[in-house]
């Protein structure tokens, strides 16, 4: 067998016809820029997320609609430069970018051993007068909540962000601080990110910002427009982050299949649990069934690089996320040098498995194959 990490062309198969269709309304409309089908994509997502109308903003891609809640906590003066940001050390570094680039300075908490995200105790204790928010990134697909230390945070003015770009539709064990208990509406306001390989993905780059405080939502639809509020008028120093008509017209295609979608990969991720059952292999973590979209299934072994060779050589593509941490990147070389030995040692013993497109029987090969690895 040859099995890819991952063919877009196979996850959009089923779709094709239905996103042709959405793409031709677009193009004969005339209007590719801030027009119906963003307000309908905006209207489905508050819809299947159950929240109010006007809670989303669909904007460019996930990494925006980061620096689009961070600015926006700026401009309400509810945050200032230099104010510290707790962000978990284990995650994709467009989670902790918008933090440096406007002056706040990251707090990096280890994660979990065991959950692979934020250690939620680590991150409480290290709180500071100055700590005025926390990153929750529910990495992997794997909600990242404890309603507790949430709440106590939020009790102290500290803003709770998701970086929901990879869980779009899991579910925490417990409530939000809305009461909800979907990824996306657990704090103040959350990021998602429909990047083409997400689990629902655009046909190029998009993003949405959602939360249920309209300032933060009227500042950041101001802001992602140039700052203005009225044509002409600008009241912020603005960015230019709007979304394409042609992929929130193809983004509300997909999302009407999103509960397939997450249907389909938690049978996969229950197949590989239930398969695998090498001694030199640590599986991910299972939670209680609603709870994980299964971005990535992401398996541990301390020999990971003999490991990914020998399914190589067995014609199983895997990859890495993510194989440098943030804190280890050159652009970030002067700026966070101190050790993370959890984050890293996890950078060196995780590996995905393909997950996107894989049928039953690649998964019983994949299994097979690593239950008969003798390093
Ligand atoms: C993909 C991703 C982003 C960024 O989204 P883009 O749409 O690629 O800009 C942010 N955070 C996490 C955790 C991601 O996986």
């Amino acid at each position: 067998m040859n099995i890819p990490f991952l063919d877009l062309r196979k996850v959009d198969e089923p779709y094709i016809n239905d996103l042709r269709h959405a793409l031709d309304g677009v193009v004969s409309s005339g209007r590719y820029l801030l027009g119906d089908a963003t307000r309908t994509f905006e209207t489905d997502m508050e819809r299947y997320h159950d929240m109010p109308a006007g809670s989303t903003v669909a904007v460019s891609n996930g990494l925006d609609a980061i620096r689009l809640i961070l600015k926006s906590f700026i401009e309400l003066g509810r945050i200032s430069p230099g104010d510290e940001v707790i962000v978990p050390a284990n995650t994709y570094i467009a989670s902790l970018l918008p933090v440096t680039e406007f002056g706040l300075k990251p707090i990096l908490i280890e994660p979990d051993p065991s959950t692979l995200n934020l250690d939620w105790h680590k991150a409480e204790q290290a709180i500071t007068p100055r700590t005025k928010a926390v990153m929750v990134v529910h990495l992997y697909g794997s909600p990242c909540w404890n309603g507790n230390v949430a709440r106590r945070m939020r009790d102290n003015g500290i803003y709770i962000i998701e970086d929901n770009a990879q869980a779009i539709g899991a579910r925490a064990l417990e409530a939000g601080l809305n009461g909800n208990d979907i990824t996306g509406t657990l704090g103040h306001a959350a990021a998602f990110s429909f990047y083409p390989t997400k689990n629902i993905g655009a046909l190029g780059d998009a993003g949405m910002v959602m939360s249920s405080d309209p300032n933060v939502i009227n500042a950041i639809r101001t802001i992602a427009n140039y700052g203005s509020d009225r044509r002409y008028h600008n009241i912020y120093q603005g960015l230019n982050c709007r979304i394409d008509e042609l992929q929130a017209a193809a983004l509300s295609v997909k999302l009407r299949h999103l509960d397939a979608i997450t249907l389909t990969r938690r049978h996969r991720a229950s197949l590989y649990n239930e398969l695998i059952h090498s001694p030199l292999i640590t599986k991910p973590l299972v939670m209680p069934d609603k709870c994980q979209v299964w971005h990535q299934y992401v398996v541990r072994c301390p020999e990971r690089d003999n490991f990914r060779e020998y399914l190589k050589s067995n014609g199983i593509a895997t990859d890495i996320h993510y194989a440098v941490p943030p804190h280890l990147q050159p652009c970030y070389a002067s700026l966070l040098h101190s050790p993370l030995p959890i984050t890293e040692m996890l950078a060196n013993e995780m590996t995905s498995l393909p997950i996107a497109a894989t049928n039953d029987e690649e998964i019983a090969y994949i299994a097979s194959v690593i239950n008969a690895w003798r390093p």
